[in-house]
């Protein structure tokens, strides 16, 4: 009943594809999105829109205002103790690289080691190379269990940073990021958490997690592609250099010396996406309406139901089945290509991912080329997983 109710929010949930309604399980590459955010975008640029900190005039302070609100919105969704603790990206991608230019500019001394998961996403492994780090990565196990007896002994001298995901985007695993959080810093070395894949499904609370940084993206949170989130205690974003230079981020400027302005605008540098920001509000309204700990509980349900159903298929195998982990299955049947499972099954009318991921060290780990990933979120239901199930049923035969 209550799901009726939330997917009548959802347009894009009554689009047909191949002549059948869609069922979408790929929620862990974007979510789809509630009329509340489309509505703010369109609304925003038909009524609201000005360039936001300059104007003297009522239009540009009322989105002003329209944007900092919603920082303060974030402040709260995340836990965090000052809303200047906030800074608004593009997305995860984008605040990564923003930490780790900043943090490597301000701390790397020419022989530099950041500690990793096995099971980062390429945006919290390349953004550390780019930086000149070298990389330490936490092995894991079969069942995609990161290793914390080998992450405490992986610490060195040189160690400067540990950047590891909340919610592995392949796995599903929820890594024990309080645990290492304590253990990095009983090293005196900060952490940064990859957020990306857990902002949607469970209550982040940043303060009781201790990291350093926390960083995601809104359009995986039923909010707008184009805004993320890089949360940094104030402590040590006062301590970094600005990312890139530009409008916005700056005191005074001459020739010669330019100061910078304070948090969180020393981050910002340039016209941010206002309208995205005010839209990602809408989504933070959506998820609080429903209520967080729902959407946990309704995934989790849906993850029960489909492994179980999964598991009675001959030739599938799941890849990650750690305790407690999030909507997320990997799986691959027989010797099939994912690709060709993910081909066939679209057919049907069912979407999924098919590949590595962006995690090509997992697919190394298990040594495969890739895999086919369904994920799922609060609109899903169970005749939804039905209809996966019935397709690969019915595409498992030519398949062998
Ligand atoms: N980190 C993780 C764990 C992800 O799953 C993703 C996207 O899939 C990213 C980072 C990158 O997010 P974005 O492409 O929104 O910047």
């Amino acid at each position: 009943m209550i799901q009726e109710n939330i997917r009548s929010k959802f347009p894009l949930l009554d689009v047909e594809v191949h002549g059948r309604q869609l069922v979408y399980l790929d929620n862990a590459a974007t979510t789809q999105k509630p009329l509340s955010v489309i509505e703010a975008l369109d609304d925003y640029y038909r009524r609201r829109n000005a360039n936001i900190h300059r104007g003297a005039y009522h239009l540009a302070a009322a989105a002003t205002e329209a944007y900092e609100a919603v920082r303060r919105q974030v402040q709260s969704f995340i836990g965090a103790r000052h809303a200047h603790e906030v800074v608004f990206t593009r997305g995860t991608t984008e605040s990564i690289n923003l930490v780790a230019s900043s943090f490597a500019k301000r701390y790397f001394k020419g022989s530099d080691e950041v500690i990793v998961s096995g099971m980062e996403h390429h945006s919290d492994i390349v953004p550390w190379q780019l930086a000149g780090a070298t990389l330490r990565p936490i092995p894991f196990s079969d069942e995609g269990v990161l290793d914390v007896d080998a992450y405490e002994r992986l610490f060195t001298p040189q160690t400067r940073l540990v950047a590891v995901c909340h919610v592995s985007n392949t796995l599903g695993t929820v890594n024990p990021v309080r645990r290492m959080v304590e253990i990095a810093h009983a090293h005196g070395v900060p952490v940064l958490v990859d957020g990306a894949q857990a902002v949607a499904h469970l209550k982040v609370d940043v303060q009781e997690i201790g990291c350093d940084f926390y960083c995601f993206s809104g359009h995986k949170m039923y909010g707008p592609m184009g805004v993320g989130v890089m949360y940094g205690r104030e402590e040590i974003l006062g301590e970094l250099p600005p990312y890139q230079g530009g409008g916005e981020m700056i005191e005074t400027v001459t020739f010669e010396r330019t100061t910078y302005n304070q948090l969180p605008y020393k981050f910002e540098a340039g016209t941010p996406s206002v309208g995205d920001v005010v839209a990602l509000g809408k989504a933070i309204e959506f998820m609080l309406q429903v209520g967080v700990g729902n959407i946990a509980s309704h995934e989790e349900d849906l993850l029960q139901y489909a492994t179980q159903q999964l598991l009675q298929l001959p030739a599938v195998r799941i890849y990650g089945t750690a305790p407690g982990k999030a909507s997320v299955i990997s799986f691959l049947v027989g010797q099939a290509h994912p690709y060709d499972v993910g081909t066939l099954i679209d057919q049907l009318g069912i979407a999924v991912r098919t590949g590595h991921h962006c995690t090509q060290p997992v697919m190394d780990r298990y040594g495969i080329p890739g895999t086919v990933r369904a994920s799922f979120a609060v609109y899903n239901t169970h005749s939804e997983v039905d209809r996966f199930i019935d397709a690969l049923n019915r595409v498992i035969p030519m398949l062998q």
